[in-house]
C-alpha cells in the first residue's frame, strides 16, 4: 500500500511517514499544495493524508481538483483544531474522513487502517485467503496462525496481493504500490519477491497469469 502525506510542518511530516512506514505502508510526502495536486493526480495512491491549510494551494481545493478529475482515492484530511467549517467543507468536497490536530498516531493509524479496509471492501480488520491471515493491525501476515517472517517488499506484495485477493494485479501495479517515488524501482524484483513469498508460502496460492500478472487465490477445497 502506497500511501502520500501532504503536510507542510516538516517535523509533523516526518512523524506521519514514520508511523505509517512502521506499519507497513510505503509513505510520499509533498510538502505543499501544488506538489500534493501534482503528485495525487500522477501517481495511483492507496490513500493520501491531506492537510487543510497547505501553502501555495489549500488542502481543499487539491481535494476538490482530484474529485473533479475523477480521483477516488480515500483522503483522510487534517484540520486544525475547533474548526468545524473546514470539517464539513472538507466531507463535503469529498474526503472520507477527518482528524483533528494535534492527534495521537495511534488513532491516525486506526484511521488510515479502517480507510484502507474500507476501500478494499474488507469489513474486518483481518483479512483471509485459505490458510493466510492478514492482520492489518498489527502489520503482519500468518501461515496456519504461525507469523510469516518477511521482508518489508515480501510484507508489502503479499499484503497488496491479499487486499485484492482474487483479482489479477499487474506487475507495474505492485511497483507502483510497494516503492516510495524517490526509489530505485525494477518491475524485475516484483519477480524475485513473488519467487520467494512461493517458498514461504502455498506456492500454488499466488498463480501467475500469463503476459497480466499475479492472482491470489485460496486453493479450492478437495
Ligand atoms: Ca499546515
Amino acid at each position: 500500500m502506497r500511501l502520500l502525506v501532504a503536510e507542510d510542518e516538516p517535523l509533523l511530516a516526518s512523524q506521519l511517514k514514520a508511523a505509517l512506514e512502521s506499519a507497513g505502508y510505503v509513505v510520499d510526502v509533498a510538502a505543499d499544495g501544488p506538489d500534493a495536486l501534482h503528485q495525487g493526480l500522477s501517481e495511483p495512491y492507496d490513500l493520501v493524508v491531506l492537510d487543510l491549510g497547505l501553502p501555495g494551494r489549500d488542502g481543499l481545493s487539491v481535494l476538490r481538483a482530484w474529485r473533479e478529475s475523477g480521483r477516488q482515492v480515500p483522503v483522510l484530511i487534517l484540520t486544525a483544531r475547533d474548526n468545524w467549517h473546514d470539517k464539513v467543507a472538507g466531507i463535503d468536497a469529498g474526503a472520507d474522513d477527518y482528524l483533528t490536530k494535534p492527534f495521537h498516531l495511534e488513532e491516525l493509524q486506526a484511521r488510515v487502517r479502517a480507510l484502507l479496509r474500507r476501500a478494499g471492501g474488507h469489513a474486518s480488520p483481518e483479512i483471509r485467503c485459505g490458510p493466510l491471515l492478514l492482520d492489518t493491525r498489527q502489520s503482519r501476515l500468518l501461515l496456519d496462525d504461525v507469523p510469516l517472517e518477511l521482508t518489508s517488499h515480501e510484507y508489502r506484495v503479499l499484503a497488496y496481493l491479499m487486499m485484492h485477493q482474487g483479482e489479477v494485479v499487474s506487475r507495474s501495479q505492485l511497483v507502483e504500490h510497494i516503492y516510495a517515488q524517490d526509489f530505485d524501482r525494477d518491475s524485475n524484483t516484483i519477480e524475485v519477491f513473488i519467487a520467494r513469498l512461493r517458498r514461504k508460502i502455498p506456492s500454488e496460492l499466488i498463480q501467475t497469469v500469463r503476459g497480466l500478472g499475479y492472482r491470489l487465490d485460496a486453493v479450492p477445497a478437495p
